[in-house]
């Protein structure tokens, strides 16, 4: 390595060393023009370290790393080595499981216990996929007597992966995981704002024996390496989590370099139904957590909470009640249930749209304000008396506010709830099955729950309808990102 760790102080006096460079070639790297930016700790708003700022020339350099990587070295090795080296990883993220819990917190704000559960996810999806490696084949498909037919799974190439930072580490396993198993190799930047678990996750993948070049992570801005990877001419597939503004773009520069196949997972704006026959205590804890979790920044955040009218009333009670009982803190108090938002730039927006929510004549019920006086903290925020035409319906927020509206019958709440560009995900609460089973039928959502909300799990697919994204990660599904299917046809008794 030619750039050394820098130490991190934790409160509690213990110190852990970061890597806080460019990950290129098995090695840390400084950046081609020696830039830095600073990581910041958004429950405090002070910088943890300063992380290397990688450009378009340093992506030119991990493309080229990753390419040679693929062609001399990748694309021979079998399913059962990747699959043996994907084990290993998994191994060594639960190994070192709660240094990186640390590092996440620190940089997302997320309290200590959630961090560290983020990583144990992280870890479970990359064993999934490790099982998937040696799995991976065609078919032979029955087309003459006088030919032979089958398909193979190749590896696409060069990848490159965008992720956000509301899930760090996370979303850096839904990416690696199915990609590396179907055998690519990697260029990935993390979110600026959350560089710290993918660099600790780049040193396991080096200890782990993964070849030089298969994977590399690359942390920078948005529009600068963001953008080169979108548009690069030897990436040949980019899979992107973000926002929908952002994944318009990245579909835009691949069609106009080399047409690389597209993957988006985008924002939400996701509807959820709560009917009068519903377990009211347990969909009142459902559809706190289903948009309180993670501060709100979650993409599938249930951010429009319909209610039944006749118990309208009770619920909106009981619910402001249950969200009081919930402590805003920092990432190492006890108890804490919300942190505070990423960054300034999140915190301005946020206030924003609560002025909108107050400026459009919504009902502000609770909260509304900053929480504290140093961090990125908001108050978990109500509005009522809310109708499909406001900015706070249709726009996804990304932080701790709810909007919650009325219905009256079935008709009229699944008309309003197709009411928005979004279609990430959708709940409903109701003891009748038969309802609940029409209704998941007919919403446009990537994802539906029925009495429970933010189900996400290893081996089945997550994903959006309409301007929430294209394609499916997680599961089986994930894998057909990750290959290209080639058919071959061998002539056997064919003469012209
Ligand atoms: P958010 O609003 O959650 O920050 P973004 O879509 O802005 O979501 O960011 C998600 C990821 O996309 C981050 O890694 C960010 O750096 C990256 N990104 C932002 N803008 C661009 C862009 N123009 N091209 C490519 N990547 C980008």
């Amino acid at each position: 390595d030619v750039s050394p760790t820098q130490k991190i102080t934790l409160p509690n006096g213990k110190t852990l060393e970061a890597h806080t460079s460019l990950f290129i070639n098995n090695k840390f790297v400084e950046s081609i023009d020696g830039r830095r930016f600073e990581t910041i700790n958004p429950a405090t708003e002070k910088p943890i370290v300063s992380i290397a700022e990688g450009t378009a020339a340093d992506i030119d350099v991990a493309v080229d790393a990753a390419l040679e990587a693929f062609e001399k070295v990748w694309q021979h090795v079998d399913g059962k080595e990747r699959g043996r080296l994907l084990y290993k990883l998994t191994d060594l993220m639960m190994r070192d499981m709660e240094e990186l819990g640390h590092l996440e917190a620190l940089d997302t704000g997320k309290p200590i216990q959630n961090a560290t559960g983020d990583v144990e996810d992280a870890a479970d999806v990359l064993r999934y996929y490790a099982g998937w490696a040696d799995k991976i084949h065609g078919k032979v498909i029955e087309t003459s007597h006088e030919k032979f037919c089958y398909t193979r799974h190749e590896p696409i190439g060069v990848v490159g992966q965008i992720i956000p930072w509301n899930y760090p580490i996370s979303m850096l396993s839904w990416k690696l995981g199915p990609a590396l198993a179907c055998g690519n190799t990697i260029v990935l930047k993390p979110a600026e704002q959350t560089p710290l678990s993918a660099l600790k996750t780049a040193a396991l993948i080096r200890e782990a024996g993964f070849p030089p070049g298969v994977v590399n992570i690359v942390p920078g801005f948005g529009p600068i390496a963001g953008a080169a990877i979108a548009r690069h001419m030897k990436i040949t597939k980019v899979a992107f989590t973000g926002s929908t503004t952002v994944g318009k773009n990245i579909l835009k520069a691949a069609a106009d370099s080399n047409l690389k196949k597209v993957t988006l997972e985008l924002g939400g704006k996701s509807p959820n139904i709560i009917f009068a026959d519903a377990d009211l205590e347990q969909a009142i804890k459902w559809a706190h957590n289903g948009v309180f979790s993670n501060t709100g920044q979650n993409c599938c955040a249930g951010s429009r909470v319909y209610v039944q009218d006749t118990i309208y009333d009770k619920f909106l009670e009981q619910y402001k009640e249950f969200v009081l009982s919930k402590k805003i803190g920092s990432q190492y108090e006890p108890d804490v249930y919300q942190g505070p938002l990423i960054s300034k730039v999140q915190f301005d927006r946020i206030m924003s749209y609560i002025q909108a929510g107050k400026d459009e004549g919504a009902n502000l019920v609770l909260g509304g304000d900053r929480h504290g006086t140093e961090g990125y903290f908001v108050q978990p925020t109500i509005f009522t008396d809310v109708n499909e035409s406001m900015k706070i319906m249709q726009e996804e927020i990304f932080g701790p506010v709810v909007a919650i509206a009325r219905f009256k019958t079935v008709e009229e709440v699944i008309e309003k709830a197709h009411l928005t560009k979004y279609g990430l995900a959708a709940a409903v609460f109701t003891k009748d099955v038969t309802r609940a089973i029409k209704i998941s039928n007919a919403l446009k959502a990537g994802s539906v729950w029925v009495n429970c909300y933010n189900q996400t799990d290893y081996n089945a697919p997550f994903g959006g309808f309409k301007e929430s994204g294209h394609g499916r990660e997680l599961g089986k599904y994930a894998l057909q990102n990750y290959t290209e299917v080639k058919t071959v046809q061998i002539n056997l008794d064919m003469k012209r």
